[in-house]
């Protein structure tokens, strides 16, 4: 942390046991995590000799012992702690397939030793607000996917739905539709949750498969109320993203040979667009940081160098086998490191749904009143009603209401007109006076009464559930959401985090004096002898010596690492070129010339959903013209004829 606010990326990793299969096969170890000091040294398999192992420092490591408390106790707590005040959290978990994303994020949540950050974090925050005084809290969750570069709402009721990204000048990205649930408690959170995880295991036939190029996103929206020193009510709100992102490996190594590949599924754009985003961010010479160039990373534009305080949780295997890709992710997470985010609380912004529900709950008591259905007021205005026979207006008191009586005075109230509209008809009914006809018409009217006043119940009940529904969602501690937790529960709890939080800083001096003698070392000049001042420089050069082999080894090692993946996109773009050169033959040779033509006049590029569209037939009215951006006609870039049959055919190859 600095004084200017900036805070850099906070990352971790963490290393899952052996499995039975790797044990069984044999498989060397290849990792060493140093708890204490945060690091994890990776030895290569294939070393050649002399080859040191590499050393990788982070924030913190976890290793196979790891529990789930210790990882939130230590590095999210305080996260979600922030949360809860008003900043913006994320938490990536970035990795292989098989490392432990989804183990780490969601966990089995059944089994209270193995709940994931997710289920964890539900805990954590209802206890807080339960335990809150003075102040009203909104808890809402949505959870999507991003699947080949189409956003997936998974609590949505219509799953063929695809969601669309859209840009809000104040607020920044959002996306359009997206359900949210407001939640009031654990239990009702773990419903969305579970429902969410259902939705996205159903919609795939093979789940390992779908998860590991896949990301899911949970997000978890919490606003507060609360009376500040200037005695004015403010708002906070804290967005909680919670991210399991998609299998790192890269995907080409899964294919099987000879196999035609599926468009899009060799490169996961999202994942190599956040990486090409955090490069950009770190190197420091970048102006353009290319955050529009998936769905995930503009979604996740604030929690990269933005505003948000956000945490990397790099996962890895510990087994020979997965040694390259255990490097890459290693790699990968100490770029992360470098990234500085700039978080700040989210004060009073507009159009928050705390300030909705308090209006639409402030209209509802308005209206509730105004029927004479609340509280003691009803009492008095009720008893006014009759005294004066005309309609009680209600005077503004303030004074608190008994919501518990609500109903009981309305059904008071009501049956009292009852009796009294069914007294009425009895007495025109006795009334010999009255000629029949008029007697018919008198009844007539009262039983309109009387259906009237059935009307007004029920519509009043309506309005009673709807303000209590509502009013149930604001949560305030003590009151509509209450702790249950006891002293000694409590306190263990309190112990947890003072033992959590000093093993942080135990960590932190560690890596500062680790770093301090490095730099030391240059500085000790004095020596008694020259005896002492050879063996002290000759211990030096061979240290520095060691750093400078590792650095020339890093330089080949990213060297060998652009080579193949240049060699993968070159790959990529041949067999896309052949691809094409198959839609241009059948175009040529089926497709008759003027029907080409007329399909190609019809084309037009959408910028914002990154997709070539047809233009309707007939054009649908003026509005419509006006929208259409760009025309086939306006399309400004030039492109082949030959891109644009193939981009008509279906096939999407990315021309830029
Ligand atoms: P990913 O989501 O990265 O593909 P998973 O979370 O599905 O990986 O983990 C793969 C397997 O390893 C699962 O069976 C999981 O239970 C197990 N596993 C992962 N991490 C741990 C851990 N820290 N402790 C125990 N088991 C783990
Ligand atoms: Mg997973």
């Amino acid at each position: 942390k600095s004084r200017s606010g900036c805070e850099a990326l906070k990352v971790v990793a963490r290393c899952r046991p052996m499995s039975r299969k790797e044990e069984a096969a044999g498989y060397e170890r290849v990792l060493e995590l140093d708890v204490k000091l945060g690091q994890v040294s990776i030895r290569n398999p294939r070393a050649v000799p002399g080859e040191l192992p590499k050393t990788f420092t982070f924030d913190a490591v976890y290793d196979a012992s790891s529990k789930q408390a210790d990882l939130y106790d230590e590095t999210v707590r305080p996260l979600i702690d922030c949360v809860l005040q008003g900043f913006n959290g994320t938490i990536f978990a970035y990795g292989q397939t098989g490392t432990g994303k989804t183990y780490t994020m969601q966990g089995a949540w059944t089994e209270p030793e193995k709940r994931g950050i997710i289920p964890m974090s539900f805990e954590h925050i209802f206890t807080h607000i339960s335990r809150s005084q003075n102040q009203q809290y909104l808890v809402r969750a949505s959870y999507l996917e991003i699947y080949q570069e189409e956003i997936r709402d998974l609590l949505a009721k219509d799953q063929s739905k695809k969601l669309e990204l859209k840009e809000n000048p104040e607020t920044g990205v959002y996306i359009k539709d997206l359900s949210s649930f407001v939640t009031k408690n654990v239990k009702e959170i773990e419903h969305v949750m579970n429902l969410g995880s259902q939705t996205r295991s159903v919609g795939s036939t093979n789940m390992n498969e779908h998860s590991s190029r896949s990301h899911a996103i949970f997000l978890i929206t919490i606003e507060c109320s609360e009376t500040g020193p200037d005695g004015e009510e403010h708002i906070r709100v804290g967005k909680l993203n919670l991210v399991d992102l998609a299998g790192s490996e890269r995907q080409s190594k899964m294919g099987t040979h000879g196999e035609r590949p599926k468009e899009a599924s060799k490169i996961n754009l999202s994942l190599s667009a956040l990486g090409n985003v955090i490069s950009a961010l770190v190197d420091g010479k970048s102006t353009h940081i290319p955050y529009r160039d998936s769905k995930l990373t503009r979604l996740l534009q604030d929690s990269l160098g933005g505003n948000a305080k956000t945490i990397m949780v790099a996962t890895l295997g510990p087994a020979s086998h997965s040694y390259d890709e255990s490097l890459s992710t290693l790699r990968f997470a100490n770029r992360a490191k470098n990234i500085k985010n700039k978080p700040r609380v989210n004060e009073d912004p507009k159009d928050t749904l705390l300030r909705e529900f308090q209006e639409e709950i402030v209209r509802l008591k308005a209206q509730l009143e105004k029927r004479g259905m609340l509280g003691k007021k009803r009492r008095r205005s009720s008893r006014r009603k009759k005294m004066v026979d005309g309609e009680g207006t209600t005077e503004n008191e303030g004074d608190d209401d008994n919501e518990d009586g609500l109903e009981k005075n309305m059904e008071n109230y009501l049956k009292e007109q009852k009796e009294r509209l069914e007294e009425e008809k009895a007495a025109i009914q006795d009334d010999h006076n009255l000629v029949s006809e008029e007697k018919q018409k008198l009844l007539q009217e009262k039983e309109k009464m009387i259906e009237d006043l059935r009307k007004e119940q029920e519509a009043t009940e309506l309005l009673a559930t709807k303000f209590k529904a509502m009013e149930s969602k604001l949560l305030i501690g003590g009151r509509t959401i209450v702790d249950h937790t006891n002293e000694q529960q409590k306190m263990l709890e309190l112990k947890r985090q003072e033992i959590a939080e000093q093993k942080r800083r135990e960590r932190e001096m560690q890596q500062e004096m680790l770093l301090r003698d490095e730099e030391t070392m240059e500085l000790r000049e004095t020596y008694t002898s020259l005896q002492q001042e050879v063996e002290i420089k000759t211990k030096k050069l061979k240290k520095l010596y060691a750093k400078l082999q590792a650095v020339k080894a890093e330089i080949q090692d990213q060297h060998d690492e652009y080579i193949r993946v240049r060699q993968d996109l070159e790959e990529a773009q041949n067999e896309q070129t052949r691809e094409l050169k198959l839609k241009y033959l059948i175009i040529e040779n089926f497709i008759p010339p003027e029907e080409k033509n007329k399909i190609m006049n019809r084309l037009y590029f959408d910028g914002e959903e990154d997709q070539w569209k047809f233009q309707p037939l007939v054009p649908t009215g003026g509005s419509q013209m006006k929208k259409r951006p760009t025309s086939a006609v306006g399309y400004k870039r030039p492109i082949s004829q030959y891109a644009r049959v193939a981009m008509a055919m279906g096939s999407h190859p990315r021309y830029r």
